[in-house]
């Protein structure tokens, strides 16, 4: 049993659909269970309808109810045009929910205030359709699609919009509702990203993105052989492609560098999500869903070990020194220090220290003003904004050989303004200036990816 994942552009109009149900035609004896995300952009405009609806403006949250609705209801009759009945069903189906979705809005705008609470039950929505248009796509092609109400399953706290999944519930339910279908050889079909609380069953989300989550746990949940997310890129790659045209892509990579290029830069997906499922020893594989025939990347708990994997960049940094001779010789300030970042709620990515001074480097800059007041009780405070970082990970970076000499001599002259090798040595970072970002990029993926020569 394996479990599919297919996010927003894979089922964003109905040529993705019909395509995913033919990846998924392609797969049946591997006993797939399907998970899908919202319509590509759904979600975001469902927020937009809930935020609109309690500031009053509902003549505007109600017609971005009709646009979702024309465009769920388009999809469906292109894909259902050769069986009318289920087509009506559908489109009836469909159009309830958006009548529940207009009548919220208008709850909202005489409320006049959004909840978490509320906020999930209209977010959630953009699933529960995909859901059920995707179902009776994959009828229409023949496959024996059922579904599953994701709510049913996906057990959580009631931490609305962002809520913590209860792993037993989750379990027992996956076990009890989705298993079935699979041994009698049906395609069960359930929405990611929502869930229910334990308890109450009032329906929650959690947290954007939260599609692959959901498939991670209900892998990890039904034990599945293995995860496929499939999504509009070809798999992660050996550098963001728009800053490296050449970038390549990383067939094979391990869970904790993918951990570490997502903390610096790629897009890909969010390695926390899959945690669950790779955690228990299952592999996770990222697909292209326009590409199907690509080898994908494969994210396994071990990868083979080599140097490096991937360059990954991001600008936008800010970088924080503090610089104190109390430092010198003094136990404890360490500890002083990193609780006022604590306390500021600010997350630190990169550390370097010498004896009277200590560099970070933050992304979050909401609570820099009342961070540096409290730093500067501690020494004196530099503050450079429009730095940048450069990573090079490999899980093989510090097993010797000449990767750090490659890397440092790529960069050659370039400015370096902090320098980081983590302590598991898979991780080398390199503070630069923000312009300087996509050259270092350029410069440290043409030294250890070199042009394949052709001769
Ligand atoms: N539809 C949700 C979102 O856009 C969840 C997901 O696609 O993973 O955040
Ligand atoms: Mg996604």
């Amino acid at each position: 049993m394996i479990v599919c994942k297919f996010g927003g552009t894979s089922v964003g109009d109905a040529q993705a659909i019909a395509r995913t149900a033919s990846i998924i035609a392609g797969r049946r004896e591997r006993q797939p269970v399907v998970v899908v995300s919202a319509l590509g952009g759904a979600t975001n405009m469902l927020l937009r309808i809930a935020e609109q609806s309690a500031k009053g403006q509902l003549i505007g949250a109600l017609s971005a109810v009709e646009a979702l609705r024309d465009r769920h209801l388009k999809q469906t009759e292109t894909l259902l045009r050769d069986d009318a009945t289920a087509s009506a069903d559908i489109s009836g189906e469909l159009s309830a929910m958006f009548d529940e979705l207009a009548a919220l809005a208008e709850a909202l705008k005489t409320l006049g205030d959004l909840t978490p609470r509320s906020l999930d039950a209209i977010a959630s929505l953009g699933e529960q359709l995909s859901s059920v248009l995707v179902v009776a796509a994959f009828r229409a092609q023949g496959l024996p699609a059922e579904h599953v109400d994701a709510r049913q399953v996906m057990i959580t706290d009631a931490q609305y919009t962002r809520a913590e999944p209860h792993p037993d519930a989750i379990a027992e339910a996956a076990q009890r509702l989705i298993m079935p279908m699979v041994r009698a050889g049906s395609i069960p079909v359930m929405g990611g990203f929502i869930g229910s609380a334990q308890g109450t069953g009032v329906t929650t989300t959690l947290g954007r993105g939260g599609s692959d989550y959901s498939a991670s746990l209900v892998g990890a949940a039904l034990q599945a052989e293995a995860i496929e997310i499939w999504t509009d890129v070809d798999g992660m790659l050996t550098a963001d492609p728009r800053v490296v045209p050449d970038a390549r892509l990383i067939e094979r990579i391990g869970f904790d560098e993918a951990s570490e290029l997502a903390a610096f830069g790629a897009k890909v997906l969010h390695p926390n999500t899959i945690a669950p499922a790779v955690m228990r020893g299952i592999p996770v594989w990222v697909l292209n869903s326009a590409r199907p025939e690509g080898t994908g990347t494969l994210i396994t708990f071990d990868s083979p070990r080599r140097p490096v994997t991937a360059i990954a960049g991001k600008s936008g940094v800010t970088l924080l020194k503090v610089r104190s001779p109390r430092m010198l010789l003094t136990e404890g300030f360490m500890r002083t220090l990193f609780e006022v970042f604590e306390r500021h709620h600010t997350s630190v990515d990169v550390v370097a220290t010498s004896e009277v001074s200590v560099s970070v480097t933050i992304d979050d800059v909401s609570r820099l003003e009342a961070l540096v007041i409290d730093l500067r009780a501690l020494g004196d405070v530099t503050m450079e904004r429009n730095r940048g970082i450069v990573s090079i990970v490999g899980n093989g970076l510090s097993d010797g050989g000449s990767a750090m000499a490659t890397a440092l001599s790529a960069i050659g002259e370039l400015r370096v303004h902090m320098l980081s090798l983590s302590s598991s040595g898979i991780n080398l970072t390199v503070v630069v200036d923000g312009e300087q970002v996509n050259p270092a990029m350029q410069r440290l993926h043409r030294a250890f990816f070199p042009a394949a020569v052709v001769s």
